[in-house]
C-alpha cells in the first residue's frame, strides 16, 4: 500500500475505528465469557452485546489496542510504516512524525504491534530441513553486569546470543552462481546461554516438524538427533559457511544492519521484539502487498486462541 493509498482509505479517526471494527467481525467476535459467537452491536455505546449472556464487548478489549488510548488512527499509520517499510522505523521517528507530545505511548504501542508480529508467527512451526546457528547481537550491557571486567568475544556483556533457524531446502540443479538452498521460514530467538539444554529447548519448540538439521558442528548440538531424524553437523572452515548455512548468515548479518540502523543502544530485553519483526517481514516477503491486512488482522485476534484464517 503506497502513502497515496494509505491517505484515501485512511482519512481519518472514524474510517480507521470502521476498518478495525470490520476486521474483528470478520474474525469472529467471542464472548469471554460464554463463548457464544452471536452479538447486537450497540452503535450508542460502541460495543458488542452478547445474544446469550448479555456481556459487553468494548471495540478494543482482547486485542492487541486492549486499554490503549492512542487514536486507532496511530495505530494505523505505525501499521503501515512498519509494513510499508523494507527497513524498520523507530518509535522515536514516528512520535516526531505524529507530533505527539511523549514518547512512552508511542514507543509502547510499536512494541505491541511486534509483538503481535511474534505472536502470529509462533503459530508456525518450523518443518523440513532447517539450518541452525548462532548470533551474537550488540545490545547496552545490563546495569548489574556494568561493574564486571568487560569479556570479549562471544561470552562478552556487549553482545546478546540469538539462536537462528531457517528453513532451507536443498536445490536439485542450482543454476550457476546461484545458492545451493533455496530459504523458507525463519526464526530467531534470543537465548540466556549456548548450553545443550538451551538450545535442546528452543529447537524442541520452534522447530519440531525438522527432519534434518545443518549445523556447524559445535558441541552444543550433539542430542539433537534425539527428535530430529537426521542431523548433519559438520565441522566447516569459514571460506565454506556460505555454503552449507547460506541463509542464516545473510539472515543474521541483514538483521544486525537493519536493527544497528534504525536503533541505538537496544537492551537485551528488547531485542526479541526487534527481530520478531525482523522475521516477520522476512517470512512475508512475497505478501508486501497484503502485509498491512495482515498485522492487523494478528492486531485484532491477538488474544485470541483459535487458529488464524491467514497469515
Ligand atoms: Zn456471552
Amino acid at each position: 500500500m503506497t502513502l497515496i493509498d494509505f491517505l484515501r482509505e485512511f482519512p481519518d479517526e472514524e474510517s480507521c475505528k470502521r476498518k478495525f471494527k470490520e476486521f474483528r467481525e470478520q474474525a469472529g467476535v467471542v464472548c469471554p465469557k460464554c463463548g457464544g459467537t452471536d452479538h447486537y452491536w450497540k452503535r450508542d455505546r460502541e460495543q458488542w452485546e452478547c445474544k446469550s449472556c448479555r456481556t459487553r464487548i468494548t471495540l478494543k478489549s482482547g486485542t492487541v489496542m486492549h486499554k490503549s488510548r492512542l487514536p486507532y488512527r496511530y495505530w494505523f499509520i505505525a501499521m503501515h510504516l512498519l509494513t510499508s517499510t523494507k527497513k524498520s522505523f523507530s518509535a522515536l521517528e514516528l512520535q516526531r512524525q505524529l507530533g505527539h507530545k511523549r514518547y512512552h505511548p508511542i514507543w509502547h504501542m510499536v512494541h505491541k504491534l511486534r509483538a503481535a508480529m511474534g505472536k502470529r508467527d509462533g503459530e508456525y512451526v518450523l518443518a523440513g530441513r532447517i539450518e541452525l546457528d548462532e548470533g551474537f547481537f550488540s545490545t547496552v550491557t545490563p546495569p548489574d553486569k556494568r561493574d564486571e571486567p568487560l569479556k570479549r568475544g562471544r561470552g562478552s556483556q556487549k553482545k546478546t546470543k540469538v539462536l537462528v533457524m531457517a528453513e532451507s531446502e536443498l536445490v536439485a540443479s542450482p543454476k550457476k552462481g546461484a545458492k545451493p538452498r533455496r530459504v523458507g521460514y525463519l526464526k530467531m530467538r534470543v537465548i540466556e546461554d549456548l548450553t545443550k539444554e538451551t538450545i535442546n529447548e528452543v529447537v524442541r519448540e520452534l522447530a519440531s516438524d525438522a527432519t534434518e538439521v545443518a549445523t556447524d558442528g559445535s558441541t552444543s548440538y550433539v542430542d539433537l538427533k534425539e527428535y530430529i531424524p537426521r542431523h548433519d553437523a559438520q565441522v566447516i572452515s569459514k571460506d565454506k559457511v556460505g555454503e552449507v548455512l547460506p541463509w542464516v548468515h545473510i539472515a543474521i548479518s541483514n538483521a544486525k544492519r537493519q536493527i544497528i540502523n534504525t536503533y541505538h543502544d537496544i537492551k537485551p530485553e528488547f531485542l526479541q521484539n526487534y527481530l520478531d519483526e525482523f522475521c516477520y517481514k522476512f517470512n512475508r516477503r512475497y505478501a508486501s502487498q497484503t502485509l498491512f491486512a495482515r498485522l492487523l488482522f494478528a492486531c485484532v485476534t491477538y488474544k485470541n486462541e483459535f487458529r488464524y484464517l491467514y497469515g
